[in-house]
């Protein structure tokens, strides 16, 4: 696409640039590109410390090895912290023998250690900060304390993800589901105040027994995060034949979040919500399905926080991006092809004055994807699709995918 539009320098001035700078004015000139390279990460994993089936160490091998900047071990309320003799070979088959001797011959004898209790052979679960001093690396590698906070109101699930916390959060619970879902995201954020640094929550999977409605998503007023894609099996990323996807609520919610509620725009991640680190297939909750692309100058927590606040990330199931600018006049989607690979770039948005649902506003296969808005959107986000299917999908999964940011153009 040609630019189709020219401004004068104070029109310009008289604007304000969309959502970075939310209640902000900015300045009349193109802002530099932004600065940083981007890290890979995934901001939800389970380990034995609650209900996946890998030892911590196994997983964090894993995700290092794969190639991942940074994770964040996010268990059901708790953390990886004390010590915790866990059963070998015990009933529930999450650490049968086998698998301490794998992890001996990886990590050698003396990284296990192993102990019998009331006859119960144990294995001592590896804390997050031996993980750290284990397999962090400077501007390598890092880990993200993180708790999968996890309440519920009649059935209906409240997951959400702190991340960099300082101490476990425990479920605030409320008399509805909105009070569940806000009194934990209060909570979280309080949690980051009264401890002085900075934390982040994401409302995960709202699709998981079908908890959280696209209306639910809209009332968040305590933070803005949530999960378009989440790699469980039984999420239901994309709906059913009565109940929106989770991209369709996604643009639902923010188009009442910006007509009517006065608030910003969700941002959406992707993440794996990884429990089952052997065998992999659809029923499996596995690695590697979905993932975070946060760009920011240094790989530490407080710079990785703070570019996801500004919406400097892509979520992804396997495409991944050049660049993504968000300027004045245009947004940009730069694609790192792969040779032999096509790729579709979906401008979608909501019209300030059109119907309720989002619209395709263009297509194109060019590379880079280049929307230029005329003014009469109240959103437009960008999704771009590959030609390749995912490799180890879970039910329901398309192609390979990456979302960027809903971008609230310059008024007109
Ligand atoms: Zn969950
Ligand atoms: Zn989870």
């Amino acid at each position: 696409m040609q630019p189709r539009h020219t401004r004068s320098a104070l029109a310009l001035a008289l604007l304000g640039l969309g959502w970075a700078g939310w209640a902000c004015r900015s300045t009349p000139q193109e802002p530099p590109p932004p600065a940083g390279r981007w890290w890979k990460g995934n901001t939800h994993t389970h380990t034995l410390w609650s209900d996946g089936d890998g030892a911590p160490e196994l997983v964090v091998d894993r995700y290092r090895e794969r190639g991942y900047d940074f994770l964040v071990l996010s268990d059901h309320n708790l953390l990886s912290r004390g010590e915790r003799w866990f059963p070998i070979d015990g009933a529930d088959k999450r650490l049968p023998r086998a698998r301490v001797d794998e992890l001996r011959a990886r990590f050698g004898d003396a990284a296990v250690e192993e102990r019998e209790i009331d006859g119960q052979p144990r294995m001592r679960l590896k804390t997050l900060e031996e993980l750290r001093a284990r397999f962090e690396a400077p501007e390598k590698f890092l880990l993200i304390e993180g708790e999968e906070v996890t309440d519920s109101f009649k059935g209906k699930q409240v997951h959400i993800n702190a991340l960099n916390v300082a101490d476990v959060i425990a479920p605030q619970k409320g008399d509805s589901l909105r009070a569940v879902l806000e009194r934990n995201l209060a909570a979280i954020a309080e949690h980051g105040r009264a401890n002085g640094r900075p934390v982040l929550a994401h409302v995960n999977h709202p699709n998981f027994v079908w908890s959280l409605t696209w209306q639910d998503l809209a009332s968040l007023a305590h933070e803005h995060f949530f999960e378009v894609y989440n790699g469980h099996p039984e999420v239901h990323n994309d709906g059913d034949a009565t109940r929106p996807g989770t991209e369709e609520m996604w643009d639902l919610a923010n188009t009442l979040r910006l007509r009517e509620l006065g608030l910003p725009p969700l941002l959406a991640l992707a993440s794996d919500d990884s429990h089952h680190y052997f065998g992999d297939g659809e029923k499996r909750s596995n690695s590697f399905r979905g993932w975070i692309c946060v760009r920011s100058t240094a790989l530490d927590t407080a710079s990785l926080l703070a570019a996801m606040r500004a919406g400097e990330f892509y979520a992804s199931t396997g495409v991944e991006l050049a660049d993504v600018r968000r300027t004045r006049e245009r947004y940009v989607v730069d694609i790192a092809t792969e040779p032999g690979v096509t790729y579709t770039t979906r401008f979608t948005g909501v019209l300030a004055d059109g119907g309720e649902r989002a619209i395709v506003l263009a297509e194109t296969d060019a590379d880079p994807a280049v929307y230029e808005p005329n003014g009469a959107e109240l959103f437009v986000r960008a999704t771009v699709i590959s030609s390749l299917p995912q490799p180890n999908p879970a039910p329901g999964d398309p192609a390979q995918r990456a979302w960027c940011q809903p971008w609230v153009p310059p008024a007109r």
